[in-house]
């Protein structure tokens, strides 16, 4: 039989940012607990798989009691300029732009950019982009990728990609942002300012 000890260290060590001695600090830290503790824990592991879910249409995680539902807040919401979309690389960077609350379109998420996702997964994305822009009749497409060396090759690509797609406005963020720094740790104004500065 492997080791308990290791086996659950092994597995914490695989959390981001979390290496083999903070994980075997979690370790310790469970062992001390009693099984009540222990079973809210698993309880809310489980709880998060089960009513959580990943929007259809962008990507965004969304809470949900309600199995069939597929489309986040944002996307169901009938206020959203549905005309309008915006990409970004991360959750978060859609957290910084809805914290501005001057973008209401809506949102596509690509989950990392061209140089640091795996190649495959990136890819897959990109066709599901390609396909949201055939069905949805968009009259601007806002490519909202990091004013870093990754973002901007990410840009560039995607801008090659949806060339032939006839998008009346194809934009990209304006000036302003922090040159290498990421959306997700723009100020809010900053980030205001580069939306509507947008060309
Ligand atoms: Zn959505």
């Amino acid at each position: 039989m492997q080791d308990p000890i290791q086996k659950l260290t092994d597995e914490f060590a695989k959390f981001p940012n979390v290496g083999p001695k903070t994980a075997n600090r979690f370790v310790l830290y469970l062992i001390k607990k009693p099984t009540k503790e222990i079973k809210q824990l698993l309880e809310a592991i489980i709880e998060l798989k089960k009513t959580i879910k990943t929007c259809q249409l962008c990507f965004n995680f969304f809470i949900t009691q309600k199995k069939e539902e597929s489309f986040c807040s944002i996307c169901k919401n009938p206020k959203r300029d549905k005309k309008t979309l915006c990409i970004v690389e991360s959750e978060t960077d859609l957290e910084a732009l809805e914290k501005t609350k001057k973008y209401n379109g809506l949102y596509f998420i690509l989950e990392g950019n061209i140089i640091n996702s795996q190649k495959e997964n990136f890819q897959k994305r990109i066709k599901e982009l390609e396909k949201r822009i055939e069905k949805y009749s968009f009259k601007e497409v806002i490519i909202a990728t990091n004013p870093t060396t990754e973002g901007e090759t990410t840009r560039l690509y995607i801008e090659r990609k949806l060339k032939n797609k006839k998008i009346p406005k194809i934009t990209h963020l304006g000036r302003g942002l922090p040159v290498g720094g990421e959306l997700e740790y723009a100020d809010p104004e900053t980030l205001e300012s580069a939306l509507s500065g947008r060309r």
